[in-house]
């Protein structure tokens, strides 16, 4: 997707500190941390929002989460984790390709 900021790190045109990476997605460190560990579980396949859901989609997200369950320790969250996805406007969501905060690595704040 052109000017997609995660398409293009997806792609290798903007560098990222990835710390896994498969043939469906990658996952990168937020380049703003909002917690001591703060990473981002993005889909290689472009999809915007969360309100978008269809079967396909599901199945990516799925995929997403278990492969999340498979690596959290690898990521230094075995002591928990939080898992974020910031839906339209209201959501915060500033980049428009779907992604999956995972926050951690100290106690966090409660909302
Ligand atoms: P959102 O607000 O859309 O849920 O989350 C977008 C996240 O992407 C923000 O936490 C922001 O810090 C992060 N981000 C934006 N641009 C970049 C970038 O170029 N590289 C990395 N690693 N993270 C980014
Ligand atoms: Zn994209």
């Amino acid at each position: 997707m052109e000017n997609c900021i995660f398409c293009k790190i997806i792609a290798g045109q903007i560098p990222s500190a990835k710390v896994y990476e498969d043939d469906k997605l990658i996952v990168i460190k937020d380049i703003e941390p909002k917690a001591k560990l703060h990473y981002l579980c993005i889909p290689k396949t472009h999809f915007a929002y969360f309100t978008e859901m269809d079967d396909d989609k599901a199945e990516t997200l799925k995929y997403c989460f278990q492969t999340i369950a498979n690596i959290y320790k690898d990521l230094g969250l075995e002591d928990g984790y939080r898992v974020i996805i910031n839906q339209g406007e209201n959501g915060g969501q500033t980049v428009k390709h779907l992604h999956i905060h995972l926050l951690g690595g100290e106690v966090l704040g409660g909302f």
